[in-house]
């Protein structure tokens, strides 16, 4: 199979797309209930379940170990954490959702009443039955997070406090995948899993770029070479550039998988010069999909890291709705019922569309470029009508205006404002027609 007929079959329904999503949100029903963090337990089990799928290649870095102005931090698990009333009954529970407990929390066993314990209660006013998401890796402190609703019910107390956590020289843990194409060009495609239970903020991201894997994995042949990586947020990607500088003047593109579910709709964030191979692809995918397009800034995901000026690497990000831009972001409302399947369809989709220009642009020359050619005679023109066959004769009437040997597709995929994938597939007929050929 190749690429170009898995997104065509996708476009066309003739493959189940709505399955797919059914079965990458099932793979991130999976993945939820992990406390996952920066480091620890949580991030194997996570690369665990992924490596069920796909050869992952695991790296292991020491604490302490130094990259770049970072240094790699001890290595933090959990095995209890609660608030305990009078009578012993948990008022507050990491067993129940792993949010409760501030991520990196030091241990602590203490009896406190609410006076006491209120600088390390964390909730959200403005949105009191949920949970906020709040870590505290690069300072030593505790804290417990919780429905602003259920701070206001609880009393004076004293309460039993007990944080039963580890951090001790330990590993940073990430997840490689490279899966190697006819040229060692490589795409990057990047997901960050160091979200606990956070369905879109990290768990989309995963499901999508797992499933974007294992298709590139199942083709015949790939252009490029891809590369997947699963790290933690900023110390992951950082630590992986500050290990992998062979591997980075390779980087033909890039692509940071991030916040894929939700209702709104879909957003690609420009590398840092705006101008790269990889924006202009996204950039043509997402706007036809109705999509925004913005400019880069220095916030954000991984993109920061792989965009900053001593790296300088094409990297783009594509998300639905951007963090911080929709209520649920960072808070227990970010859930499994948050992330619906078909909008992770639609995402994965968008995806393959960038891959399938990224692998599949191409310059041709018109081989009969003196008037147009007769595209009857050759079974190019359609006898029936209709919406489908009008568009798929308009491509082809595109790529012959203007497929000089200099221009690719995707050049004329904008100046003509019809898509990709469409154009592609006239490029092919008429190849096969004899009407076209690849440039030399
Ligand atoms: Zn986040």
């Amino acid at each position: 199979m190749s690429l170009a007929g898995h997104v065509d079959r996708l476009r066309s329904g003739d493959q189940d797309l709505d399955g797919l999503g059914e079965s990458m949100h099932a793979a991130m029903a999976r993945l939820y209930p992990i406390c996952r963090s920066i480091t620890g337990d949580g991030v194997r089990a996570t690369l665990d379940i992924l490596g069920e799928s796909l050869a992952i290649q695991r790296h292991a870095v020491p604490s302490g170990a130094q990259a770049f102005d970072w240094t790699v931090p001890d290595e933090w698990n959990v095995r209890d954490a609660y608030i305990a009333d009078r009578r012993g009954l948990r008022v507050v529970d990491f067993r129940r959702h792993n949010l409760h407990l501030v991520g990196y929390s030091v241990p602590v066993r203490a009896t406190m009443t609410l006076d006491e314990l209120r600088p390390h209660l964390h909730t959200r006013p403005d949105q009191p039955e949920w949970i906020p998401y709040r870590t505290t890796y690069y300072h030593r402190d505790w804290g417990f997070c919780l429905p602003d609703s259920q701070l206001r019910s609880m009393d004076e107390g004293p309460y039993d406090v007990v944080i039963d956590t580890t951090i001790v020289p330990g590993e940073l843990t990430y997840g490689e995948l490279v899966v190697p194409g006819d040229s060692t060009d490589e795409v990057v495609v990047s997901a960050h899993l160091c979200h606990p239970s956070l369905a879109n903020d990290n768990l989309a991201g995963i499901a999508v770029a797992t499933e974007l894997a294992r298709t590139l994995t199942s083709l015949a042949k790939r252009r490029h070479t891809y590369r997947f990586l699963f790290a933690p947020g900023t110390i992951g990607s950082i630590t992986w550039l500050s290990r992998n500088a062979d591997v980075l003047p390779r980087i033909r593109h890039g692509l940071v998988l991030t916040g894929l579910g939700g209702p709104g709709g879909l957003v690609y964030k420009r590398s840092r010069r705006g101008t790269r191979g990889i924006d202009r692809a996204a950039a043509h995918v997402v706007a036809g999909r109705g999509g925004e397009v913005r400019d880069y800034s220095p916030y954000g995901y991984d993109e920061r890291q792989f965009n900053s000026i001593g790296f300088d690497l094409p990297f783009g990000r594509l998300s639905r709705t951007p963090h911080g831009e929709y209520p649920e972001y960072h808070t227990s409302a970010d859930d499994l019922s948050f992330v619906k399947p078909s909008q992770l369809a639609e995402s994965y989709l968008a995806v393959l569309e960038i891959v399938d220009v990224l692998e599949n642009d191409e310059r041709y020359e018109n081989l009969s470029p003196h008037g147009e050619p007769q595209l009857g005679k050759r079974g190019l023109y359609p006898t029936t009508g209709g919406r489908a066959a009008d568009e798929a004769v308009m491509a082809m009437l595109w790529a012959l205006a203007y497929s000089d040997g200099s221009t690719s597709l995707l050049d004329i995929a904008s100046v003509a404002g019809v898509d990709f994938a469409g154009l592609r597939r006239a490029a092919g007929h008429l190849e096969a027609a004899g009407l076209m050929a690849p440039a030399r």
